[in-house]
């Protein structure tokens, strides 16, 4: 397995006491495989790749237990030093603003041939033809032409490419992409995903795909797991959650996009609100919005029952799910 994440633990220590943000939370990434993370915001998703990727903020975050196993080894007992060997080289992030994460002072062929300079070792002519060929690679027009422009002088869709550059220069092993169309246009994100989704074919690196919205992902992921209150709830073939999830608030989640098999049918809004990381409800932690809930919803917390034919659901009444 490349990725292997294990009962992972957040909290944030805040002026109100402790959040606990990331609850238990268990995935794992194959070489070539996409996971998707779905979940409302607030439900973990970033958090849990930011220790992953060691970018954590601490303090006032701190990981309270779990494991994060990488090609083998634990990262969370490396030195920083070794973490930032592996950041960039061998895992890198995609992030939703890609005019925050870039240098705005530095062309992106300058940002893009430093990686080669100081990684690769190569000379600063044949960093700037590798630059050239990688923003061509993720389908930047006139790529020879551009590669001296700044990343403000790019539209919104051809700056998440370069930034998708960027993470593939050093071809890692890994990728993580937090929401990384979400502040794109309908049909350029579309365009992003599927360079994503071809990318990760060819280079067959393993690819995370965190999202709010499962439209998105749909189509290029093979696994998706749904977080919610810092844990996730449910995890299936991403086909099979589609067509029947298997928890009451991926149903919600699902029932709430507007999907084209569905013309006709009334939108529907999971009700209530996500819960209060500092004092989140006990048993299910989405039993105050649940219309299932019953008593032993209320007091004991669902471990992740398996559904079978890949599928888990941490819900005690998975099967009544499956088949509503
Ligand atoms: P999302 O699923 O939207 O990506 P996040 O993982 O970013 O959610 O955040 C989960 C929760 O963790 C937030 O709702 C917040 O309570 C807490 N959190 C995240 N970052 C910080 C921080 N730097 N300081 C305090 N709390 C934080
Ligand atoms: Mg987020």
């Amino acid at each position: 397995m490349l990725l292997d994440v294990r009962d992972l633990r957040v909290e944030f220590r805040t002026r109100d006491g402790v959040a606990r943000a990331v609850n238990g939370v268990s995935y794992a990434v194959a070489a070539g495989e996409t996971l998707a993370v779905l979940g409302e915001s607030g439900s973990g998703k970033s958090v849990t790749a930011q220790a992953v990727m060691g970018i954590l903020d601490m303090p006032p975050g701190r990981i309270s237990g779990g494991e994060v196993f990488f090609q083998g080894r634990d990262l969370l007992k490396l030195k920083e030093e070794q973490r930032r060997g592996i950041r960039g080289a061998e895992m890198a992030m995609i992030f939703q603003d890609a005019l925050s994460a870039l240098n705005p002072v530095l062309s992106v062929g300058t940002q893009l041939g430093e990686m080669f300079i100081v990684h690769r070792g190569m000379s600063r002519r044949r960093a700037r033809e590798r630059a050239v060929e990688l923003m061509d690679r993720v389908g930047i027009p006139a790529a020879g032409d551009r590669v001296g422009d700044y990343p403000h002088q790019f539209s919104g869709g051809m700056r998440q490419r370069v930034m998708i550059a960027m993470a593939l220069a050093l071809e890692p092993a890994l990728i993580i992409a937090d929401e990384p169309t979400t502040a794109l246009d309908v049909t350029v994100q579309a365009q992003v995903m599927d360079l994503l989704a071809e990318l990760r074919r060819e280079l067959g690196m393993g690819l995370i795909l965190i999202t709010h919205d499962l439209g998105v992902v749909a189509d290029v992921a093979d696994r998706i797991a749904v977080m919610y209150a810092g844990r996730i709830v449910e995890t299936a073939p991403v086909r099979d959650l589609y067509r029947a999830p298997a928890h009451p608030y991926t149903r919600g989640l699902l029932d709430s996009v507007p999907r084209p098999d569905r013309k006709g049918r009334e939108l529907y809004a999971i009700r209530g609100l996500p819960p209060n990381l500092l004092d989140i409800p006990p048993g299910c932690a989405f039993h105050p919005r649940c219309p299932l809930a019953r008593d032993v919803c209320r007091t004991d917390e669902p471990p992740l029952f398996d559904a079978g034919e890949g599928r888990r659901s941490a819900c005690y009444f998975w099967r009544e799910t499956l088949g509503g």
